[in-house]
């Protein structure tokens, strides 16, 4: 029987993509587990705001929880968005590209994606693993697939958008697919 595993994200895209990448994991939405709060982020760094998400829902539930703090970093703005990527603009996912888009005028446009993943069980037992994919910012939207900044960035990996990538396509060589499949394999036999 498999452990069921709470997955601290209100995020309805990142849930659908850490169940695609542990495809053989029993997990549930914080919702199913009856948590229905908000986790103030508070930390400096995706790694902290992932153990204080995963904490606080294991805590809140008494299951393992599994949390993924992520962002994008871009190199001529100092690594911003980064932390902040959820709440660059103030607005939503669109106002955030917007707003990118207008500060990267005249500025170098590698950029990467982070991200952060905690697994905290009831007994305080904790896994953490991080994962990164570089690419570069596009000048303009490209695909419609995935969420926030994935119209706007162009994989290395895939030589393609995150925008037009297949799901599948993207977490092969995404942040979170990175962070997860390193953090199964640390966690081989456990679960
Ligand atoms: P978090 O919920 O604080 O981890 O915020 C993550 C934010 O980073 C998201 O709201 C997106 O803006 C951005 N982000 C993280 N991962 C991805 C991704 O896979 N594609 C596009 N944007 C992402």
């Amino acid at each position: 029987m498999q452990k069921t595993i709470v997955a601290a994200t209100g995020n309805a895209h990142k849930l659908k993509e850490i169940r695609a990448i542990l495809s053989d994991w029993n997990i549930i939405s914080q919702r199913e587990a009856g948590f229905h709060g908000e986790v103030e982020e508070t930390g400096a760094t995706f790694g902290e705001n992932a153990l204080i998400k995963a904490k606080a829902v294991c805590e809140a539930t008494g299951l393992p929880a599994l949390a993924d703090d992520s962002g994008l970093c871009v190199e001529a703005l100092g690594g911003a968005p980064g932390v902040f990527s959820a709440r660059y603009s103030g607005g939503g996912d669109a106002d955030n590209r917007k707003l990118l888009l207008k500060n990267l005028q005249g500025k170098a446009r590698e950029a990467y994606f982070a991200s952060a993943v905690a697994l905290v069980f009831p007994d305080g037992e904790t896994f953490t693993a991080e994962g990164k994919t570089h690419g570069r910012i596009l000048f303009e939207e490209t695909g419609e697939n995935g969420f926030g900044y994935d119209s706007l960035f162009f994989s290395d990996d895939l030589n393609k958008s995150f925008g037009e990538a297949a799901e599948e396509e993207k977490n092969g060589v995404s942040h979170r697919g990175r962070a997860l499949l390193s953090l199964a394999e640390s966690l081989r036999g456990k679960i």
